[in-house]
């Protein structure tokens, strides 16, 4: 049987199979059921997403840490881009976002503080 790291480190694994069903459910309260990016309200018609906060491609992991609720539109236009390049690009401030991931995840995000 595999480690959950050799588990989460299989190619092709969908955003639904990240976590546990009530993993996800524990992230998207502890979230307050925004997106912790443009701060929609996320559930029903919009569905919620887990997005990484340090992307996959860059070496984040796929704790409960780096785990954050984002809506749809946020997760599909932001891939693998950093949180201050993707904050830039969508007028979204900075230090709002680190202060929402701080809420979120309960640790600094040292790029954003910059
Ligand atoms: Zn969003």
């Amino acid at each position: 049987m595999a480690t959950r790291k050799e588990h989460n480190k299989r190619p092709g694994r969908s955003s639904s199979q990240l976590c546990r069903p009530t993993t996800r459910a524990r992230i998207y309260a502890r979230d307050k059921h925004r997106c912790v990016w443009c701060q929609r309200k996320v559930g029903g018609a919009l569905r919620a997403t887990l997005d990484h906060v340090i992307p996959r491609a860059v070496g984040g992991s796929n704790r409960y840490w780096n785990l954050v609720t984002a809506c749809p539109g946020c997760n599909f236009f932001r891939r693998h881009t950093p949180p201050a390049d993707f904050a830039a690009r969508f007028g979204i401030e900075a230090p709002a976002v680190a202060l929402r991931v701080l809420a979120a995840v309960g640790a600094p995000l040292p790029e954003l503080a910059r």
